[in-house]
C-alpha cells in the first residue's frame, strides 16, 4: 500500500480532550431574542440579529411578495441569466446608502472578501491585515496567491512598520490594507481615520469589512465610515454582510465604477456561483429601508450595552470596551468559559462561547450580542445568572 488512510478518530479525541469541540443547537423557532432549542425557550444573546429584523413582519412581507412574483431559485449566476430586477435595484440603494457610485451584491459575506481580495491581490501585492481580521479576509488573502502579513491589532506603529519595510523591497508593486471595521470577536472598532490616513499616505488601498457595524454605528446605520464621517476617497472598498444586522443573508462590496467594475470582470468567487435568490434581494432592500430608519433601536442598543458594562464590571468580570452591539467578557482558559456558558445555558440563556482557535489561546471569552428586541430587564436576567456563575465558583 502507497499511501496512508485517513485518521480522523486522532484528531476528533484531541479536539475533545482539549475542551476545544464544537458543538451546534439546532433552532426549532425563528431567530430572536427568545428562540426554543430542545423544546425548551431560551433568552439568547448569541444571534448576530442586532436589529431584530431577521424575522421582522415587513421584511418577509417583502420576501413573500417578491417569491410570489419571481419564484425562489434565481436561476443562474449574474454574468449568465441569474441578475433579476430586484438584485439590481438592492445594488443602487446600496450605493446610495454607502455615498459609493456603486454596489456588487454577493450570495456570503465570506465570498465577497474572496472575491474582492483574490480579485485585486496578485503575486507583485502585498497584502497587509489586522491580525484580528474575520477568517474570511485571511482565507482570501490565501487565496489570491499574494504575500499576506498580519500587524498587530489595530496598531498603526506596528502597521507603519510593515509599510516601510514593503517599500524597501522591489517586490512589491502595490499594497492592500484589510480591516475589519468592526472586530468580531472583540466588539472594538478599527481606528479608521489614522488608518485611512496611513493608506493614502503610502499609497495603499484600504478594504474595510464592516460586517458588524452596518445597522448599529453612525446615524442612519452606515457603519464606522459614517461613525467616523469618512469618505470614499479615504476608504476607497466597502464590504458589508447582509446575515447579521440586516436580517436576511449575502453581502456587498461597495466603491467607485471601475473598481466594483474591475471585480465584477475578474472574480471567480462571483463569476462561478448562482445569483442569490431575488426574494432574498427584495428582502434585503426592504431592510436597508428599515436600517435607515432605526434610530431608536441604535439609541436602545447603546443603552443596553452601557447597563450590562456598567453591571459585569462591578460584578468584577473582565468587560472588553466596546460601542458595538457585540459585548465581549474575557474568560481565559476554554474550560472555564465553556463552565461558565452550560451554566448560563442550564438557566435558560444562551451566550457564545469562543474558544481558540477563535481567538489566541488564554483568551477565551463570552461573546455576548445585544439586540434591538432585548429590554433592560432580559440584560438584567443575564446579570443576575452572571452574579450567581461567580458566588457558586462556577469558573473555577
Ligand atoms: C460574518 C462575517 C463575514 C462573513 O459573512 P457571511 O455572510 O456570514 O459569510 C465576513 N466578515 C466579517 C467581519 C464577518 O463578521
Amino acid at each position: 500500500m502507497r499511501f496512508k488512510s485517513w485518521d480522523w478518530r486522532q484528531t476528533l479525541e484531541e479536539i475533545e480532550a482539549r475542551g476545544l469541540k464544537r458543538h451546534k443547537l439546532t433552532l426549532e423557532s425563528a431567530q430572536g431574542v427568545r428562540v426554543r432549542v430542545d423544546g425548551r425557550t431560551f433568552l439568547s444573546f448569541a444571534s448576530n440579529d442586532y436589529l431584530s429584523l431577521a424575522n421582522h413582519f415587513e421584511i418577509k412581507a417583502a420576501a413573500e411578495d417578491a417569491l410570489k412574483r419571481f419564484g425562489v431559485g434565481s436561476g443562474a449566476s449574474h454574468m449568465v441569466l441569474g441578475h433579476h430586477a430586484a438584485h439590481a435595484d438592492l445594488e443602487s440603494a446600496l450605493a446610495t446608502f454607502t455615498h459609493r457610485e456603486r454596489a456588487i451584491t454577493f450570495s456570503t459575506g465570506y465570498m465577497a472578501n474572496l472575491a474582492m481580495v483574490a480579485s485585486i491581490a496578485d503575486s507583485k501585492t502585498l497584502i497587509l491585515q489586522d491580525k484580528l481580521n474575520h477568517a474570511s479576509l485571511i482565507d482570501a488573502a490565501a487565496l489570491s496567491g499574494a504575500r499576506s502579513q498580519r500587524y498587530l491589532h489595530n496598531n498603526l506603529q506596528s502597521l507603519e512598520k510593515y509599510l516601510v519595510k514593503a517599500t524597501e523591497n522591489p517586490e512589491y508593486e502595490k499594497v492592500l490594507v484589510l480591516s475589519d471595521g468592526v472586530f468580531s470577536m472583540d466588539g472594538d472598532v478599527a481606528k479608521l481615520c489614522s488608518l485611512s490616513e496611513l493608506c493614502q499616505r503610502y499609497n495603499a488601498l484600504l478594504a474595510v469589512d464592516d460586517a458588524h457595524g452596518f445597522g448599529v454605528l453612525g446615524e442612519h446605520g452606515g457603519g464606522v465610515v459614517e461613525h467616523f464621517g469618512l469618505t470614499s476617497q479615504q476608504v476607497p472598498l466597502l464590504v458589508g454582510t447582509f446575515g447579521k444586522a440586516f436580517g436576511t443573508a449575502g453581502a456587498f462590496i461597495a466603491g467607485n465604477n471601475e473598481i466594483i467594475e474591475y471585480i465584477e470582470q475578474k472574480a471567480r468567487a462571483y463569476i462561478y456561483t448562482t445569483a442569490m435568490p431575488p426574494a432574498i434581494a427584495a428582502a434585503t432592500q426592504k431592510s436597508l429601508f428599515l436600517i435607515g430608519r432605526a434610530h431608536s433601536e441604535r439609541a436602545h442598543l447603546q443603552n443596553l450595552g452601557r447597563f450590562f458594562r456598567e453591571q459585569a464590571t462591578d460584578l468584577g468580570f473582565d468587560v472588553l470596551p466596546s460601542v458595538t452591539a457585540i459585548q465581549g467578557v474575557l474568560i481565559g482558559e476554554s474550560t472555564a468559559v465553556m463552565s461558565l456558558a452550560n451554566y448560563l445555558n442550564m438557566q435558560g440563556i444562551l451566550v457564545g462561547a469562543i474558544r481558540p482557535p477563535t481567538v489566541a489561546p488564554g483568551k477565551a471569552r463570552l461573546r455576548i450580542t445585544l439586540c434591538a428586541d432585548h429590554s433592560q430587564v432580559d440584560v438584567q436576567r443575564l446579570i443576575d445568572a452572571l452574579a450567581r456563575a461567580k458566588q457558586e465558583g462556577v469558573m473555577q
